[in-house]
């Protein structure tokens, strides 16, 4: 009877952790991938400065990314490091977008400022 109670007790204790688990381990997660998209979106509006200011200097924006330059520009997503895509329509209009869904930023907005 003694070990039945003690057996009891513990799978009492083993639900509570797991319970407690279930509960934290998803708002951890969603925490991590909302960090990430900021991330994401901080490169994204880095890009947009160096464009303007590659504009400034020539006069239209750059048909590639590797043509802009700056300190803080990183050209991929935090999430798996794949690569930003560029779509130059003209040498007036971009768009760079985030292969994971983040977002994208053109010579007019940023997606994410569509939403608010
Ligand atoms: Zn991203």
């Amino acid at each position: 009877m003694l070990r039945w109670a003690v057996v009891r007790k513990l799978l009492i204790v083993a639900l509570s952790a797991a319970l407690v688990a279930a509960i934290v381990v998803p708002g951890y997660k969603i925490e991590k991938q909302q960090q990430t998209q900021q991330t994401c979106r901080r490169r994204l509006e880095q890009i947009v400065k160096a464009q303007e200011r590659y504009f400034a200097q020539h006069g239209k924006y750059a048909s590639e990314l590797t043509e802009l330059i700056g300190d803080s520009l990183n050209f991929t997503c935090p999430q798996n490091d794949s690569p930003f895509v560029l779509q130059a329509a003209d040498s007036l209009h971009y768009k760079v977008s985030c292969p994971n869904g983040h977002g994208w930023v053109s010579n007019e907005t940023a997606s994410w400022k569509l939403e608010e």
